[in-house]
């Protein structure tokens, strides 16, 4: 079954085709080392594609995190870096554009996303307290957790579902949190963690609708709403596509209007800000803000550089207002979706309908005889490499990690491979050769055995583990 695409992206007129907003001003050359060498490569990094070098990659798919290009603008802001230790002028340029774009009043800069979830799960959670939040995320529930908190997974069943075609599987599951809320009382619930668009699900949106609703519901009960805005901006695209009455309105102005809903937001700037490193973390709650500026001396930086060159945030502020112009965020989802369309046609098994950044090969359906134990995610990832020097990355039972009370692996119901598309970086040229690739694989697939770990860490092993051909 095909998502259609919709007539905004133009692509179902031949003759009227969609290209990106952007020219190429400087290359890098890529290069394909032979199968024989990815094969050493392969077993050299214990089948996990986190250990690869990147020189025996040939499209780097790995993740969307800090891997984008940035352009003439950026660079020529870097040029333009206050490296004063206090009060650089960058940082009030950063603080204004997150300010603007996203509305919260007091901004931290931190290093990178895992930074500001640190200080928020340190300021906001009590040990023992409850975390509700729309499926987790890797980084963000090992600090809820490290803070003392039980993250409760409150996301509607559909997403759990890879063949609903739910438009916004996203959304919280309003009945669950209130259930939860009245099971445990209010005062044992530190905020509600909402992430949009949310990752492990296949890079799912959550509606205007939704939030506002889980809005009213946290004023009845006096909770406070924190957003993972690391794709904020690419869920404001499907809600101006998606959902009746924003067609019309710009995709900075829906970004607004849905950070207006909340109190305060955690940001990896190296996905939406298009930039390579950075993050930070905004609040609207003084006293709240107060906590959060003391603290990122301890474990970052000045309130006023995070762990940033000042180079560094003046990049990230141009970069944050490049992000949330229309024809970028167009063009962005509008490559993933390209790949996407191609997999669907070839039937191929996949995440539907395709989220903003990636497309998710649905490896239960793709090795029905893999059993969740072998790896069939992990494994998927191991033959792509293999077959054209792709480089993906496991979303499923290894990235799922431990119960840390029962030690016992967590089962996700999703067991993923994903292809994760950098901003900017690659053209529809490198789209085609990843989907004949896929193909090949998938053709392959009967004779395809799965993996077992032979190394496992203590904390998010997925980046680290080894395995071993079964
Ligand atoms: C990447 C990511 C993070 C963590 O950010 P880093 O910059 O990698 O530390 C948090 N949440 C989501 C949804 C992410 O994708």
């Amino acid at each position: 079954m095909t998502h259609p695409i919709p007539q905004t992206m133009g692509q179902q007129f031949g003759r009227r085709s969609w290209a990106e907003p952007w020219k190429i001003k400087m290359v890098e050359p890529l290069r394909m080392i032979s199968r024989k060498e990815r094969q050493r490569a392969l077993e050299a990094a214990g089948y996990n594609t986190f250990l690869l070098r990147s020189d025996d990659v040939y499209i780097d798919l790995l993740t969307d995190s800090g891997t984008g290009a940035m352009s003439d603008r950026q660079w020529a802001g870097m040029m333009l870096g206050d490296e004063a230790y206090a009060g650089s002028r960058n940082f009030y340029h950063l603080e204004e554009a997150v300010r603007t774009q996203y509305g919260f009043r007091h901004v931290v800069p931190t290093h990178q996303g895992r930074g500001a979830e640190h200080l928020i799960s340190q300021t906001a959670i009590k040990p023992g307290q409850f975390v509700p939040g729309n499926m987790y995320f890797t980084t963000t529930r090992l600090h809820q957790e490290l803070a003392g908190g039980v993250f409760v997974d409150v996301i509607i069943d559909e997403a759990h579902d890879p063949a609903s075609l739910h438009p916004f599987k996203g959304n919280v599951d309003l009945a669950r949190l209130e259930d939860l809320i009245s099971r445990v009382g209010a005062e044992q619930i530190a905020y509600i963690s909402l992430a949009g668009t949310v990752n492990m699900a296949g890079g799912q949106p959550v509606s205007m609708a939704n939030i506002r609703a889980l809005r009213q519901l946290c004023d009845r009960h006096g909770l406070r709403i924190f957003l993972d805005a690391t794709r904020l901006v690419e869920n404001a695209f499907f809600i101006q596509e998606r959902e009746q009455g924003y067609a019309d309105k710009s995709i900075a102005a829906i970004l607004r209007e849905f950070c207006d809903l909340a109190d305060g937001a955690w940001m990896s700037a190296k996905k939406d800000n298009l930039v390579n490193i950075g993050g930070w973390l905004a609040v609207n709650d003084d006293a709240l803000f107060d906590e959060l500026r003391n603290l990122v001396v301890v474990y970052e930086g000045l309130h006023t550089y995070g762990g940033l060159a000042g180079r560094d945030m003046e990049a990230l502020a141009i970069g944050i207002e490049e992000s949330v112009q229309d024809d970028h965020i167009r063009a962005r989802i509008g490559q993933v979706r390209y790949l996407g369309e191609l997999l669907t046609d070839w039937e191929i098994p996949i995440v539907q309908p395709v989220g903003g950044h990636a497309i998710f090969l649905d490896a239960r359906r793709f090795y029905p005889h893999i059993p969740q134990d072998e790896f069939p995610a992990q494994t998927l990832a191991a033959e792509l490499y293999l077959d054209s020097g792709i480089r993906s990355m496991e979303r499923g039972i290894a990235s799922a990690g431990r119960d840390p009370k029962t030690g016992d692996h967590h089962r996700p119901k999703l067991e993923l491979t994903r292809l994760t598309i950098p901003r900017r970086v690659y053209t529809q040229a490198h789209m085609d050769v990843v989907a004949e690739s896929v193909k090949a694989v998938f053709d392959g697939r009967e004779q395809t055995r799965g993996l077992r770990m032979v190394y496992e860490p203590k904390y998010l092993r997925f980046f680290q583990a080894r395995f071993e051909r079964l």
